[in-house]
C-alpha cells in the first residue's frame, strides 16, 4: 500500500505531468494541509488514486456553499472516519490560534471540543468493532512532538491524548519543522504510532493491518 502524503509547500516535481510517471505506484493521496487546492485537484485529476485532506491554517474555510472552499474530486476527512484503499483513516485539521480570527486555528480548549466529536468514532472502530485505525490525518502535531514552542507552532494536547487513547497505526502531519529543518528526525514512535511530518511530501509504505 503505497501512500503519497504531501504538506505546506508546492513541490514542483509534483505540480507537473511528469508526477503522472513518477508516481504511478500510488495507491493513495493524503494532504495534511496548507496547500492550495488547485494543487491537490491537479494531483487527483492526473493520478489515478484517491486524494483524502485535512485543512490547514492557510486553508480556507470549509463551506458547502463555497467552492473555493473545497478541494474538488478530493475527499475532506476533518473529523470524519472513513474507508479508504483498504485502511481505515480519520482526520483532524486546524493548528493552534495564533490570530484572534484565523481561520481553522483552535485554542487548546476548542481542540479539545472538536475531538470529542471524533472520538465516539474512534471509540467505535476501536473499541467495538476492535479494529485498527490506520491513519490518523492531522495538520498539527500533538504537543511535544514535532512541535515548537512559538505561538503559531505549539501541539494540542488534546491531540497527543487522543493518540495515547486510541492509537492509530500512523498519524501523519505537517504545519512545523520548518523551522527544526535538520534538527530533529521527522518520525517518532509514541505508544504504539508512528508520527511523521509530512512537511512537504513523503513516500510512505503501509502494510494492511
Ligand atoms: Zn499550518
Amino acid at each position: 500500500m503505497k501512500i503519497l502524503a504531501v504538506s505546506d509547500q508546492v513541490i514542483d516535481s509534483l505540480y507537473n505531468p511528469a508526477i503522472q510517471h513518477n508516481f504511478r505506484d500510488v495507491d493513495l493521496v493524503i494532504g495534511c494541509g496548507d496547500l492550495p487546492y488547485t494543487y491537490l485537484e491537479f494531483i487527483v485529476s492526473i493520478l489515478s488514486a484517491p486524494v483524502i485532506y485535512v485543512p490547514g491554517n492557510h486553508d480556507p474555510q470549509y463551506n458547502p456553499d463555497n467552492s473555493a472552499s473545497i478541494a474538488e474530486g478530493c475527499t475532506n476527512i476533518d473529523l470524519k472516519l472513513v474507508r479508504a484503499r483498504g485502511l481505515t483513516l480519520a482526520g483532524a485539521g486546524g493548528s493552534i490560534r495564533y490570530q484572534p480570527e484565523g481561520v481553522n486555528q483552535y485554542s487548546q480548549f476548542e481542540m479539545f471540543l472538536r475531538l470529542t466529536r471524533l472520538a465516539p468514532r474512534l471509540a467505535w472502530h476501536r473499541l467495538i468493532k476492535r479494529e485498527p485505525v490506520d491513519v490518523l490525518v492531522t495538520h498539527s502535531p500533538p504537543f511535544g512532538i514535532h512541535d515548537d514552542d512559538d505561538p503559531a507552532h505549539t501541539g494540542f494536547k488534546s491531540l497527543r491524548a487522543l493518540v495515547k487513547i486510541f492509537r492509530p497505526r500512523y498519524l501523519l502531519h505537517g504545519h512545523t519543522l520548518f523551522y527544526k529543518q535538520n534538527l530533529v528526525s521527522p518520525e517518532t514512535d509514541y505508544g504504539g504510532t508512528r508520527i511523521i511530518n509530512v512537511y512537504p511530501f513523503r513516500r510512505i509504505e503501509i502494510e494492511h493491518a
